[in-house]
């Protein structure tokens, strides 16, 4: 570890009453890009009103807020880390892979994302036409309107949109209710989408210069699945500290991480407030410190000379 190295992880910031309090980051958001409420300047703001030193943004399958994200960071002072979040299948579940530190403007991983929002659309009209079997009638218009706030070409919809329109259209209480009738995986108007596998995910975001890092193990409920996507996928890091885990899951990964010579991440996934109610965890809530991000670049350094292996 060179001395620079080593001033940086030792960096601290002062608060307002004159402690010192180490820096920490937010590694897993989602921006008006993907299905987050907050625009990505917002969430800069955010952060900056969080202490927090910096955040990574990692809409679903697109870098479209990146370049807005990282301005206002940098208004700000913020330090910034480009991410994503690509939707995987592996073992029956969908996986989410988290990637970070690839380069925004990578042509191959922007066709790549591109080509997975293709096929988000073609799931988001078979389940539309679903739901209207079903005597339930929105059309893609209402989704993609947003009650308002229209989606950009390169932004994605999905069914958190839907709930929305499902819920101001009177079909569901709440959206709880919208997933439970019909959104979520086995209920009604559910349509299991054709994915790519975690090892795709985590060699694209690899040939992008970037860091793959497993997202929030703990929501997959089959630790074996965890292992089998670990020895295949062969990411760089796990996310162990995330919202929908509890100390006993925190606890059983960051050993994971140990066996597997993994990075650990942490973030809250923050969605935005809808109809009154945080998903996942508030922004900030969820951090790692300076070493952790300082892993990260090191690591995505190292992928950039072509000289970087997996799991260490
Ligand atoms: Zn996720
Ligand atoms: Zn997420």
């Amino acid at each position: 570890m060179n001395k620079h190295t080593n001033e940086r992880m030792n960096e601290t910031k002062n608060t307002l009453n004159g402690e010192r309090e180490p820096e920490r980051y937010d590694l897993h958001m989602h921006s008006t890009s993907s299905d987050g409420m907050n625009t990505p300047t917002e969430l800069a703001r955010l952060a900056a009103e969080r202490g927090l030193a910096g955040f990574a943004l990692t809409d679903h399958d697109t870098a479209a807020g990146l370049g807005e994200a990282a301005r206002e960071a940098e208004r700000l002072g913020l330090a910034f880390l480009p991410g994503v979040e690509i939707s995987t299948r592996a073992g029956g579940k969908d996986i989410h892979m988290l990637g970070y530190l690839f380069d925004p403007s990578d042509e191959k991983l922007s066709e790549r994302l591109e080509g997975l929002r293709g096929v988000r659309d073609r799931r988001n009209d078979l389940i539309l036409e679903r739901l209207r079997e079903l005597g339930v009638e929105i059309t893609l218009e209402e989704v993609r309107d947003r009650g308002g706030r229209p989606l950009k070409p390169d932004e994605s919809v999905g069914r958190p949109h839907m709930a929305d329109v499902l819920v101001r259209k009177g079909y569901a209480v709440d959206l709880r209710d919208a997933f439970d009738k019909y959104l979520a995986e086995g209920a009604a108007a559910y349509v299991s989408p054709p994915r790519i596998s975690p090892q795709d995910a985590a060699d694209w975001i690899r040939e992008a210069g970037g860091v793959p890092v497993l997202a929030h193990p703990g929501l997959y409920g089959d630790d074996d699945l965890v292992r089998a996507v670990l020895a295949e996928a062969k990411p760089a890091g796990i996310e162990v500290r995330h919202p929908d885990h509890g100390a006993d899951d925190e606890a059983r990964y960051r050993k994971l991480a140990e066996e597997y010579g993994l990075l650990t991440s942490a973030g809250s996934d923050y969605h935005g407030v809808r109809q009154g109610k945080v998903f996942h965890g508030e922004l900030g809530g969820y951090t790692v410190g300076t070493a952790e991000v300082e892993a990260l670049r090191r690591a995505a350094s190292s992928a950039d000379r072509g000289c970087w292996k997996a799991g260490g």
